[in-house]
């Protein structure tokens, strides 16, 4: 009972930040016209939380957009705990969809992302393709090229026969995207995922977000029983530093590995658009944004020649 608890309170996780996201679209911080259609209207944000999503945002656009240059239009994307995440949507108004878009999550969560999608016009129009029908289940979607599964990523067999039945080909160029999610997933289940996914995708990069520098003042790691909005950080030994960041890829069997933290990230995004979202809310303490920062990072691994050694830098 305790452990299905938890699970709730995990995926309660998803509705914050989706809620976060929205507000800060509706302030103007990024464009997204698809998220709307799955958060209702929220409470204010402080401005450090906003602009520390846009960071989250905008950090990994960088690795998606190089992502999508490198594989030439003929990769496919795969979004672990994906939550409310309307990327396929944009990519698809932006003319830039891969060959093939997957999206998994607790089936509690799909369940309620495919009744939101079967209900918008909007979302389901973008769905069509010449050649395909759309499949539903209550808890997944099937499009041409967009798939919606429910599954448990802490069950790899699961994992393995969703991926199946989402069309995915493992010699295809391959972005995996873990936003906020390793972190709720125990240590032990998370690296069965990441060794498994390696030895599957030759050529592939992933690209993860998550909490990072996790030691108190005290210089203690702050372990398994940390709990933030009454979720078990149940995987928060990877998180202590960018090394552990990094050495939890290649540990697992990825080829190599790197790191930063959203302070580095924030500072290597576009001058012009730092200072414009700079202009939407006053922040009068700058240094509570880099506090905020400097405990989240993104960390990417890859296999293979095409994505070897991606960098944050623009261009
Ligand atoms: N990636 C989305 C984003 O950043 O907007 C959602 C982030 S939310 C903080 C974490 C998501 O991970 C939730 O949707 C949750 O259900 C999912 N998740 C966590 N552990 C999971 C597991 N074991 N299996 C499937 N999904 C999981």
């Amino acid at each position: 009972i305790k452990d299905m608890a938890d699970d709730e309170a995990v995926q309660a996780t998803n509705d914050d930040a989706s809620e976060c996201k929205r507000y800060a679209v509706q302030l103007g911080y990024w464009s997204d016209p698809f998220i709307n259609f799955f958060v209702r209207q929220t409470g204010r944000k402080a401005p450090e939380i906003n602009r520390g999503y846009y960071a989250r945002v905008k950090g990994i656009e960088v690795f998606i957009d190089k992502f999508l240059k490198l594989s030439g239009g003929k990769g496919q994307i795969i979004n672990l705990g994906a939550g409310f995440d309307t990327l396929y949507w944009r990519l698809r108004d932006a003319g830039n969809s891969p060959l093939n878009f997957v999206e998994l999550d607790f089936p509690s969560v799909t369940a309620k992302k495919c009744y939101l999608i079967k209900k918008q016009k909007q979302l389901i129009d973008r769905l069509n393709t010449e050649d395909g029908e759309i499949r539903f289940s209550a808890t997944d979607l099937h499009a041409a090229n967009y798939h919606l599964v429910g599954i448990d990523l802490r069950h790899i067999s699961d994992v393995a026969n969703k991926l199946s039945q989402a069309e995915v080909n493992f010699s295809l160029p391959t972005l995996f995207i873990t936003e906020c999610v390793l972190v709720y997933v125990d240590t032990s289940a998370a690296s069965t995922l990441l060794k498994w996914l390696s030895g599957k995708f030759s050529n592939s990069i992933f690209v993860n977000y998550e909490q990072v520098n996790m030691r108190d003042k005290f210089g203690q790691v702050m372990l398994s029983n940390l709990r933030t909005r009454g979720c078990l950080l149940a995987g928060v030994e990877d998180c202590e530093s960018l090394e552990t960041q990094q050495r939890r890829f290649t540990v697992n069997g990825w080829e190599g590995s790197n790191a930063w933290t959203m302070v580095e990230v924030y500072d290597s995004l576009p001058e012009s658009e730092r200072s414009r979202i700079e202009r939407i809310e006053l922040l009068d303490e700058r240094e509570l944004l880099t506090q905020l920062l400097q405990h989240y990072c993104i960390s990417i691994a890859w296999n293979g020649q095409t994505f070897k050694n991606i960098s944050i830098a623009q261009g």
